[in-house]
């Protein structure tokens, strides 16, 4: 009998943001392979039996090929497993959700996708960024800064599309994106965020201009994986940041 595969999104960075559905069928898998983002934490919810591949792909490109993930994924369910795919943020948001969950429609394979939440929208989020707000911002876009081919055409499509630019893969690019920005609309003047790893005790963010982000993220030593935001909305990180990150301590503390 054919198995299951559930690609799952395992959340932003904290383990307690995964979903019901994605702890019930953690619970069940006996096989998980996760990425490099998705919290480590999350692999006590699987089975002491079960199998586990770390497939974590690292900045530069090591780690399991996408080839490899989809082939050993599609082998276990044959086999008659249940795999859970344990993906960073939401699994079908720059994460190759489609292309995994495309792999086993190929293949025959039964899947469930289970969205999770995205850092898209929780990064900012937990740096206190709402990504829309009545008066400074009714509209978000989301891009990644790293693109096959590697240009930056679509980052200079969306520089003015919305009154929110959300862009991810950030690191090591964050001059570029700026000045991208900035050549295709974006005032100098707009209020921008970065942060990292947010949603982990390694969560620091810095708040600047557009023109300055990129240097004021330097000189705090900021890298991956790393989510900047450009626009008004940002304006509200100076007000809500800290009252975000006490709750999540006092969270935190309220845990047994
Ligand atoms: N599918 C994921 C995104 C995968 S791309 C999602 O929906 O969240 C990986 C990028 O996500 C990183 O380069 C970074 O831009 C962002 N990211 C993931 N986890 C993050 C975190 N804890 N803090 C900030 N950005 C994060």
């Amino acid at each position: 009998m054919t198995g299951i595969v559930y690609l799952v999104g395992a959340g932003p960075g904290d383990p307690r943001l995964l979903t019901l559905r994605g702890a019930e069928v953690l619970r069940t898998a006996d096989v998980v392979i996760h990425d490099r983002l998705a919290p480590s934490a999350l692999l006590d919810f699987a089975p002491r039996r079960a199998e586990i591949v770390d497939a974590g792909k690292t900045p530069r490109g090591m780690g399991a090929s996408q080839k490899e993930i989809n082939r050993l994924m599609v082998e276990r369910a044959r086999a008659g497993r249940t795999v859970v795919r344990l993906k960073g943020g939401d699994p079908f948001v720059f994460g190759r959700g489609g292309e995994e969950a495309l792999a086993c429609a190929e293949a025959g394979v039964p899947f469930e996708v289970v969205p999770g939440v995205t850092s898209a929208i929780a990064a900012p989020a937990l740096a206190g960024v709402p990504v829309t707000h009545r008066g400074l911002g009714s509209s978000f876009t989301v891009i990644t800064a790293r693109r096959a081919g590697g240009d930056d055409t679509d980052l200079a499509r969306v520089a003015t599309a919305a009154d929110t630019v959300i862009v991810l893969m950030a690191a090591g690019r964050l001059h570029r994106i700026c000045r991208t920005l900035q050549a295709t609309g974006r005032p100098a003047g707009d209020p921008a965020l970065a942060v990292q790893w947010a949603g982990t005790t390694r969560q620091r963010s810095v708040t600047s201009t557009l023109a300055d982000l990129a240097d004021r993220a330097r000189t705090a030593g900021l890298g991956p994986p790393m989510t900047v935001v450009v626009g008004p909305v940002v304006h509200l990180a100076e007000a809500l940041g800290t009252a975000v990150s006490d709750t999540a301590q006092r969270l935190d503390e309220a845990l047994p």
